[in-house]
C-alpha cells in the first residue's frame, strides 16, 4: 500500500464487468469502505416506478426527489444509500428496475441530485476510520473522483458477461443499458483518461482482484 493513509478507488465499467464483486473482495482485504453507486440510480429509479411518475418529465422527477432526502446506512464494509430513512433490498434488482435505470440515470437532474452525496463518503469512510473507499459505478473515476488515488475501468466480452447476469439469475439487457450508458449526454460511460483498463472476460474474479490489488499495494497511481 501506498504511504498516504487515506486512498480513493475508483472502478467504472459496463454492466455485469465485474465490478461489485472486484471492490467487496477488495474492501474486505484492504480495509476500504465499499460503496456501490448503480444502487443509488436504482433506488431513485425504483422510488419513480413506484410513485407512477414519468420519468420523461423533469419536473416530475424534481419532485420526487424533494419528497426523498439521501441518507446513509454503514454495515460491516459497505455503506448503503437510504432514500427517506429507507435501504432498498432485492427490489432495486428487478427486471422493472433493469428497463428503466438507464433512462432515469441519464436525466442530468438525477445526476446533480447524485453528485455531492457521492463525494461524501470519502469523509464518512475517513471519519469511520477506514483505510479508504472503494467506490464502483459508470462515471466515478471521471465525475466523482477524478483524483482518486486510483482508477480502473473493467471490460468483458458481451457473451461472457451476459453469461455472468444469468448466472445470477436475473433478467436484464446489458448490451441495451450500455448503449444508453455510452451515448448519454451527462456522463456517460467510459474509461476516463488516465484509467487502467482491465480486460476480464478470461479472469476469474480472484485473479482480477489479485490484478488490481497488486497495483494498489505498489502504490502506482494510475
Ligand atoms: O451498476 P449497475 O449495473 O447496478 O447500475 C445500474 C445503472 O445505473 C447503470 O446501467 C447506469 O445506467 C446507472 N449508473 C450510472 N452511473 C453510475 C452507476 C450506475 O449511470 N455511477
Amino acid at each position: 500500500m501506498t504511504d498516504k493513509k487515506f486512498i480513493v478507488v475508483a472502478i467504472d465499467g459496463g454492466a455485469a464487468s465485474g465490478k461489485s464483486s472486484t471492490s467487496k473482495i477488495l474492501s474486505e482485504r484492504l480495509d476500504l469502505m465499499y460503496v456501490n453507486t448503480g444502487s443509488h440510480y436504482r433506488s431513485i429509479t425504483w422510488a419513480i416506478l413506484e410513485g407512477d411518475v414519468d420519468f420523461k418529465n423533469e419536473r416530475s422527477i424534481i419532485e420526487v426527489l424533494k419528497t426523498l432526502p439521501i441518507g446513509h446506512l454503514v454495515e460491516g464494509k459497505e455503506a448503503r444509500i437510504t432514500l427517506n430513512k429507507q435501504p432498498f433490498g432485492e427490489e432495486i434488482r428487478s427486471e422493472a428496475v433493469n428497463n428503466a435505470v438507464s433512462l432515469v440515470a441519464a436525466i442530468p437532474v438525477v445526476r446533480q441530485y447524485l453528485l455531492e452525496h457521492q463525494r461524501s463518503y470519502s469523509n464518512l469512510a475517513k471519519n469511520a476510520g477506514f483505510k479508504g473507499l472503494i467506490m464502483e459505478g459508470r462515471d466515478i473515476g471521471s465525475v466523482i473522483f477524478p483524483n482518486a488515488d486510483f482508477r480502473f475501468f473493467l471490460t468483458a466480452d458481451e457473451a461472457e458477461r451476459a453469461r455472468r447476469r444469468q448466472l445470477e439469475g436475473q433478467v436484464d439487457s446489458i448490451q441495451k443499458r450500455d448503449q444508453l450508458d455510452k451515448t448519454r449526454k451527462t456522463a456517460p460511460l467510459t474509461c476516463a483518461d488516465g484509467a487502467t483498463m482491465i480486460e476480464t472476460t478470461h479472469l476469474s474474479l480472484l485473479e482480477v482482484a489479485e490484478k488490481l490489488q497488486a497495483i494498489i499495494q505498489s502504490g502506482k497511481d494510475t
